[in-house]
């Protein structure tokens, strides 16, 4: 398999965690920790630490993406933003369909795939979130669902606009909990994934998309996630609080 076909990305997922104060002191430690990056690097704050992270991150090469869009341009949509709106003030990249969105906020397949349309229609690189809950994961059915939830997420988009796609491939029994899948399981579900991929757009489209893994990354386990050949980064939780370890994950990354 080969990687140099495309680009490994680490993105830090903050969720609702650093104020705006705490998101520039963050930045302001994390920022020289990685300017020899030799891959992508994308911070996720909340949205009242955008603006922040656009100032602090300005030239550094560092991506500032939003953990969420709406679908619709503007409207009557209380509490929403849309895409076009973030793409405006310099963001890179949308997070869509994060499994805490799932699970606490009633978001869909369908809706997901609105999300991520939105997001790369206005010019952001979608972070499209799949994986399987621990239940599905000891039915058995993992690799099926997950190129299901893959392929539903992906309506509508032409082989073109899968450069703006990221998968990342996040078992939700792993995210938040300490507990990694192995480096083979990781694999084998991303590997699904560039399968499913190929078989909607070809090999070639396929292997040029980043499959990130998420789920527990960190400093120890990130070298060996991404030693394998569909593992292209990672999609930080916790770690992407700590810029020591943030930092770690992005050199097992750029090797
Ligand atoms: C996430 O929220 O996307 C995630 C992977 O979290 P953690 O790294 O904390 O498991």
């Amino acid at each position: 398999m080969d990687k140099s076909k495309r680009k490994a990305v680490i993105a830090g997922n903050w969720k609702m965690n650093k104020t705006p104060k705490e998101a520039a002191a963050l930045l302001d430690e994390l920022a020289p920790l990685v300017r020899n990056a030799n891959c992508g690097v994308v911070v996720c704050p909340p949205y009242v630490g955008l603006a922040v992270a656009l100032e602090k991150t300005a030239g550094t090469g560092i991506g500032v993406g939003a953990q969420n869009v709406h679908f619709e341009k503007s409207g009557a949509f209380t509490g929403e933003i849309a895409a076009g709106m973030l793409a405006e003030m310099g963001l890179t990249h949308a997070i869509v369909g994060h499994s805490e969105r799932r699970q606490y906020f009633g978001e869909t397949d369908e809706t997901v795939n609105k999300r991520a349309k939105a997001a790369v229609e206005a010019g952001l690189t979608a972070i499209v979130c799949v994986g399987e809950n621990l239940t599905e994961r000891e039915q058995g059915v993992t690799v099926d669902l997950v190129r299901l939830q893959t392929k539903i997420a992906l309506l509508g988009f032409s082989a073109e606009e899968m450069q703006m796609v990221i998968i990342a491939y996040e078992p939700v029994w792993a995210i938040g909990t300490g507990r990694t899948a192995t480096a083979d399981q990781a694999e084998e579900v991303c590997a699904a994934i560039r399968a499913q991929l190929a078989e909607l757009y070809g090999q070639d489209v396929a292997d040029s998309v980043t499959i990130q893994y998420g789920g527990s990354m960190n400093a120890q386990n990130a070298e060996e996630l991404l030693a394998k050949p569909n593992v292209d980064g990672g999609l930080i939780g916790g770690a992407s609080l700590k810029p020591a370890d943030f930092a770690a994950i992005v050199k097992a990354a750029s090797r």
